[in-house]
């Protein structure tokens, strides 16, 4: 009886590490736009802006045109 508690504490504690994992990984997950995680993208999430036209820039923020179309700009046009 011992065993299976001992047992089933140290599922336990292995449960919290994982989550605790988890967390940490979401917490990375958190800076999206930089870094490795971007280069599963095509061209790594770089393109020339359709709106200032600069080239092999980061294209990483959605803008909603005049014709309601979603793009992806750059971070300086983000706010336009
Ligand atoms: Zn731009």
């Amino acid at each position: 009886m011992k065993k299976v508690i001992c047992l089933s504490i140290f599922v336990l504690v292995h449960h919290l590490i994982k989550k605790r994992d988890l967390m940490n990984r979401m917490m990375k997950m958190a800076k999206r736009n930089r870094g490795k995680t971007i280069s599963y993208l095509p061209s790594r999430g770089r393109g020339t802006c359709p709106l200032c036209g600069r080239t092999r820039i980061k294209l990483l923020y959605p803008h909603k045109t005049v014709e309601n179309v979603t793009i992806k700009v750059c971070k300086m046009c983000r706010h336009k």
